[in-house]
């Protein structure tokens, strides 16, 4: 009743008022957008910066941190067990080598390179990536029609002619941990084919233990990789056999020096997606070894930090 009486001047000035208080929020909000805009702008902007520079100077500093990886000491003695039965399941001779000679290598190699850089994310950044550094996990396969050129190592596995005498060196110093008997490479490179069958007999294992085919196949794989995605299928990968646990002790302090990492570290296989495996080594350059080493990195977080 009482809005009747309310003298029309009094509502026009109610309703400027209000128009103006309007007015002037919009005003505010209108200058947050353009600040947040310019803000939003700024990073974009210095994002990029970044980029290119890193683009245009690969090269980093060189690390002053020292963690060190070691791998869990309780553990040890329980997985060295696993290990050495693996280790007696991995050294299928390979029958098949005979067709593996690559006539061509460093062709077939630019090919194989190319497919590891589409592969990868971290590598598809443009930049080139050495051959020593192909990533082969659970997610990058192998590249197709991948064929190293190949040396025999004592024993009569056979691995990558470029990594021969860095292993050779790295085995020959390691003696000193091993009761002063050569290290013996129990598998080194792997066809396809061989790769397939380590995975079917390790699948038919857990299968007689009395588990389910997929459940099988799931675990396999925390020991065995698929066929295509092993990197033993390389001839950079070298699964070795010691006299005494020590020689195992004595690589993962050392092995860095001759251009090797202890590939699967049990504090990383959250990430590589393997179980620890003190017995596999793998050939990355000493450079990226050093600094895989001294930072406790494994090759994925290294590729992904490049
Ligand atoms: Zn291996």
């Amino acid at each position: 009743m009482s809005k009747k009486y309310i003298p029309r001047e009094f509502k026009k000035q109610v309703y400027l008022a209000r128009r103006q208080k309007r007015a002037e929020k919009m005003k505010i909000a209108g200058l947050t957008a353009l600040l947040f805009l310019c803000l939003g702008s700024i990073v974009i902007l210095g994002f990029f910066w970044k980029a290119s520079l890193k683009g245009r100077n690969p090269s980093k500093a060189p690390s002053l941190s020292f963690a060190k990886h070691t791998s869990a000491d309780g553990n040890q003695v329980n997985q060295m067990g696993q290990g050495s039965s693996a280790i007696q399941g991995d050294s299928a001779p390979d029958s098949s080598m005979q067709g593996t000679s690559a006539t061509d290598s460093s062709i077939q190699y630019s090919d194989a390179q190319n497919s590891a850089i589409q592969g990868n994310s971290s590598q598809a950044s443009g930049r080139d990536t050495a051959w020593y550094l192909t990533l082969v996990n659970k997610q990058t396969p192998i590249p197709q029609d991948y064929e190293p050129d190949l040396v025999k190592v004592p024993g009569g596995e056979s691995v990558d002619a470029r990594i021969y005498d860095s292993l050779m060196q790295m085995l020959e110093d390691a003696r000193e941990g091993n009761w002063g008997e050569l290290p013996s490479v129990v598998s080194g490179y792997r066809t396809a084919k061989v790769q397939q069958k380590l995975y079917d007999d390790k699948i038919r294992e857990y299968e007689k233990e009395g588990y389910s085919e997929s459940e099988a196949a799931e675990l396999a794989e925390q020991w065995v990789a698929v066929p295509g995605y092993s990197e033993h299928q390389l001839g950079f990968a070298v699964d070795i056999n010691g006299a005494t646990y020590d020689v195992y002790l004595w690589l993962q302090e050392n092995s860095y020096k001759y251009g090797f990492i202890f590939r699967y570290p049990g504090n990383k296989t959250d990430i590589t997606g393997v179980s620890e495996e003190v017995w596999h080594y793998r050939y990355v350059g000493k450079e990226a070894a050093a600094e895989m080493y001294e930072q406790g990195l494994c090759l994925e977080e290294y590729l992904e930090n490049m």
